[in-house]
């Protein structure tokens, strides 16, 4: 298979022509100069109830107790008793949720 530098494709009157590469390894390209540079980025690994406090993992045992979180995000619009603008969250356990919210509950 040939390297991306070297791919050739038809133009739309049926002439061969070359289509160029900044691959690093390509000859004509020498003049452009690279570096390798690691990026660091967070990866999240629990999430902690904002009511009962308690962490969970989402790795090992606690990771289905971390999936069943309830992410509630509010954003006041105008008229709101939060404020207009307001942006507000809250992430709560299954087990928080069912004790203060349960009885409210229906299922569909
Ligand atoms: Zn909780």
């Amino acid at each position: 298979m040939a390297a991306a530098g070297d791919l050739k494709s038809p133009s739309r009157k049926g002439v061969w022509v070359r289509v160029p590469s900044l691959a690093p390894t390509r000859k004509e390209n020498k003049m452009i100069k690279y570096k390798t540079e690691t990026e660091e980025k967070q990866i999240p690994v629990g999430v902690v109830c904002d009511i009962c406090k308690k962490e969970y993992s989402y790795s090992g045992s606690e990771c289905f107790e971390a999936q069943e979180f309830q992410h509630i995000r509010v954003h006041g619009g105008y008229g709101s008793v939060f404020g207009d603008g307001a942006a507000l969250k809250a992430d709560i356990c299954q087990h928080c949720f069912q004790e203060i919210f349960g009885k409210y509950l229906i299922e569909v």
